[in-house]
């Protein structure tokens, strides 16, 4: 595991490192620098890059900032009343005459460690089972995903209208002894959380609304100081009713929308867009200004095409001989591979078989991480449904390896009549162009029926740029056909990094990511987005 510390000035000038490996806060200072980091709370930022979640803490020019490997398994006011503290040692012991170096480094390690150990300490308490159809249990941002224990999770069928822990097949999800457990990510205990994930409709096995999972919060406290701080909106009910300043409410509803994480220059266009048609109109109203926004919100996020998979796929092994070909694009730590085991875990419950391609060939553990989602979810295959699911993969290589393994892949899908291929691609900086170049050339020879980006909701104003660039990646005749918006779960109600890559690309989200299990996963509900950031 891998976690460190390190206290700098905005001069550049390290004071003070623990554990550390420098080099990976060098890019998670960048971000700060461009401001593209996301600011949780008043000067406490956080990111997160190449699959470790970095914090930081600023008290006038000194900042300390620290990263674990894994994202979201600690509570984010834990670590920045962690990291006030450590400055705030860091700061009494320096202005001090005498400054006496063991101690702070006790001091501050003595704090650094106590955080740690809550963090290995995170508890394993089994996630209340909600009954098919009622609410997820909500998480705080930034809170571990509540684990089951293993031994008493059972194999998941579909029984009537509802997903069923009882098996006739009574193996258990104990994969300690599977062949390629010296593989294991992770804990196998938390593959499948969410009980009410999926929903059964005729025979489709279809998956659940986003509801309550974001921007709510279980903490009674919490919630009391949300409300006491509705922000400016609560300040202007006086206005309701009668005429407003609409260059003033402009102003204040852009700001809102940029708290909300949605670019600025996102959030100005769409505020001119409503200022534009209220130019010429003499009375307006508050009511109607947010009526105005909360439309052009839900506009731009609701689809405009069909985002029905399931139908695409059934009607494509209707009429074409070849398999249904997904592939997954997006920067690297977005949680592609993630994300596309739990679309295959989705297509398995539709009793679908599905062929999974590793294609991220460049990634040392990138197959085998692919390989165990792929142990995994045979183990949750009920083996009396007609679903199957493998891996496709010819090891690691550069150049036309990538497109040679996709090509033989669809061509085994084809043969041994798979319905689907899903290929996981190798993560590239969007910025790059070297690095971009070679997805047109893969998408040209593989030609997938959808090709679908994962976004992270945590990136913020970079994520225009993100989806404008993979979006282009493929050609003038190919585009991005959806999105996979991660870790929604991670940002509370700052949920404009949807608008922000929709907006951009006018390509619809398909899904997002509410976790790190396989039922983790939701259909965005666009009134409920449009909400949160009207709130
Ligand atoms: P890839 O490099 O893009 O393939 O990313 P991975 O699939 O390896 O995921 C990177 C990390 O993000 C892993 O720790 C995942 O468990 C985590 N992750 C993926 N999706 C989500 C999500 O929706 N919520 C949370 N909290 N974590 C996620």
């Amino acid at each position: 595991m891998s976690q460190s510390l390190i206290i700098f000035r905005s001069s550049g000038k390290i004071e003070y490192q623990y554990n550390t490996k420098t080099n990976p806060f060098n890019e998670f200072i960048y971000t700060l620098v461009n401001e593209t980091s996301i600011e949780l709370d008043a000067n406490f930022y956080t990111a997160s890059l190449h699959q470790k979640r970095f914090y930081c803490y600023k008290r006038e020019s000194v900042y300390a900032a620290l990263y674990f490997d894994a994202v979201t398994t600690l509570d984010g006011d834990k670590v920045k009343s962690t990291l006030q503290g450590i400055l705030k040692t860091y700061n009494k012991l320096h202005e001090d005459e005498d400054e006496d170096v063991d101690k702070l480094k006790k001091l501050v390690e003595l704090q650094f460690n106590k955080l740690m150990k809550i963090k290995l300490a995170e508890p394993t308490k089994p996630r209340s089972a909600t009954p098919s159809g009622a609410s997820t249990p909500i998480r705080k941002p930034g809170t571990p995903v509540p684990k089951t224990p293993l031994s008493n999770k059972k194999m998941r069928k579909w029984d009537g209208d509802q997903i069923s822990s009882a098996l006739g097949n009574s193996k258990t999800l104990d994969y300690s002894a599977a062949d390629d457990s010296s593989h294991a990510v992770g804990d196998t205990s938390q593959y499948l959380a969410d009980d009410s994930a999926f929903v059964k409709e005729n025979e489709l096995v279809l998956v659940n609304e986003l509801n309550d999972i974001l921007g709510e919060s279980d903490d009674e406290e919490e919630e009391a100081e949300t409300s006491s701080k509705k922000g400016f909106l609560g300040k202007l009910t006086s206005y309701f009713g009668s005429n407003i300043d609409v260059n003033e409410v402009s102003k204040k509803f852009q700001d809102q929308l940029v708290s909300k994480n949605i670019a600025p220059s996102t959030a100005k266009t769409i505020i001119e867009k409503i200022q534009n048609n209220f130019s010429s109109k003499k009375n307006v109203t508050m009511p109607m200004y947010k009526q105005a926004l909360t439309d052009e919100l839900t506009k731009i996020l609701t689809p405009n095409v069909s985002t029905d998979l399931l139908y695409d796929i059934k009607r494509n092994s209707g009429s074409s001989n070849r398999a249904y070909v997904i592939s997954v694009v997006g920067v690297n730590g977005v949680g592609k591979s993630t994300n596309l085991a739990k679309l295959a875990f989705w297509f398995l419950q539709n009793n679908m078989s599905v062929l999974i391609c590793a294609c991220d060939t460049f990634r040392s553990g990138a197959v085998e991480q692919l390989k165990v989602h792929v142990n995994n979810l045979k183990n949750l295959t009920s083996s009396d449904a007609s679903s199957k699911i493998d891996i496709f993969e010819k090891g690691y290589g550069s150049g036309d390896h990538v497109v040679a393994t996709a090509k033989l892949a669809i061509q085994h899908a084809t043969e041994q009549q798979y319905d689907i291929v899903l290929i996981d691609t190798a993560g590239r900086t969007h910025s790059n162009a070297k690095l971009m170049a070679p997805l047109k050339k893969f998408g040209d020879a593989a030609n997938p029926d959808k090709i679908i980006m994962v976004g992270e909701a945590l990136v913020g104003t970079d994520s225009v740029e993100q989806a404008i660039n993979f979006n282009n990646a493929f050609g003038n005749r190919r585009s991005l056909d959806f999105f996979i918006i991660s870790k929604v779960d991670t940002v509370g109600d700052l949920v404009g990094t949807m608008i922000n890559m929709v907006m951009a690309t006018k390509v619809p989200i398909l899904f997002v990511g509410t976790g790190q299990t396989y039922t983790d996963i939701k259909r965005l509900s666009v009134n409920r987005v449009v909400e949160m950031l009207m709130s």
